[in-house]
């Protein structure tokens, strides 16, 4: 990691939550932080959460975010959230592309390129996912699926290389979220390695990449201490007060 790049971790709800167990979290997350090393930290919950959440921290460094964002300004898009709506909640973080999205809703890598520029535009932070599948995996096809759902991004910023630092990357082989299973570490370092080229070709040479797929307390620090692995996208671990806080302080340290 480097010291040029602050560390980040943001954690992915998903679809759970409740008021109850919100609370029961973030004061559990909260109480384990205190007087730990903290990266930079965000937590992105369902959309009707936004605001509990966001009441709940206000007064703590830990940030929040949503799980996607219309790539539409405003208008006739029944069901959708723009992002100055987000921004309106007080929202830091947008995560936009993420594979459940891609694979459910259909969302396609131009789309997912019109939503980060949507949310740069509300003085939001996209965290753009990108990953290949299982398959895709086992058919050396990983690199070239990355190029291919990074590309409209790149082409959108080029150009306003100053967003650099805005935007986020976050590495999600589709094969390791949710499975336990995570690539070797030269193989995370490989990829990121890869997408960091990609990005410094672009201009953007202040981007944070983070690692995302089954990272646990367990293998944080092994993932963190990687030279291109900026900090962590978190799911399953994100719903657990002292795993998601071991997380986070390993990537805090892993960045001093
Ligand atoms: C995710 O959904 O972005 C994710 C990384 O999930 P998990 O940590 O549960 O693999």
């Amino acid at each position: 990691m480097s010291v040029e790049r602050k560390p980040l971790v943001v954690g992915n709800w998903k679809m759970n939550g409740a008021f109850e167990a919100n609370r029961t979290l973030l004061e559990s997350l909260m109480a384990a932080l205190a007087h730990q090393p903290l990266p930079e930290m965000g937590v992105c919950p369902p959309f009707p959460y936004l605001p509990q959440v966001g009441a709940l921290l206000a007064s703590s460094p830990i940030r929040w975010g949503a799980q996607t964002v219309s790539e539409h300004r405003l208008g006739a898009y029944t069901g959708q959230v723009s992002a100055s709506m987000l921004s309106d909640l007080g929202c830091t973080y947008v995560i936009v592309g993420h594979s459940e999205r891609r694979q459910f809703c259909g969302e396609t890598d131009e789309q997912v390129a019109n939503q980060t520029m949507a949310a740069l535009d509300s003085g939001l932070v996209p965290i753009v996912c990108v990953g290949e599948l299982a398959a895709e995996e086992v058919a050396g096809q990983t690199l070239n699926v990355i190029d291919r759902q990074l590309a409209p991004v790149l082409a959108m910023l080029a150009g306003i290389a100053d967003e650099g630092a805005s935007v986020v990357i976050a590495y999600e082989p589709v094969w390791a979220i949710g499975t336990g299973k995570t690539p070797t570490p030269e193989g995370v370092q490989a990829v990121h390695a890869h997408i960091r080229q990609q990005l410094q070709a672009a201009g953007l040479v202040r981007t944070r990449i983070l690692y995302g797929g089954s990272v646990k307390a367990a293998n944080a620090e092994s993932l963190f201490g990687l030279p291109d692995v900026d900090g962590g996208l978190i799911g399953g671990a994100a719903l657990d007060a002292e795993e998601f806080s071991t997380i986070c302080t390993a990537a805090a340290v892993c960045g001093l």
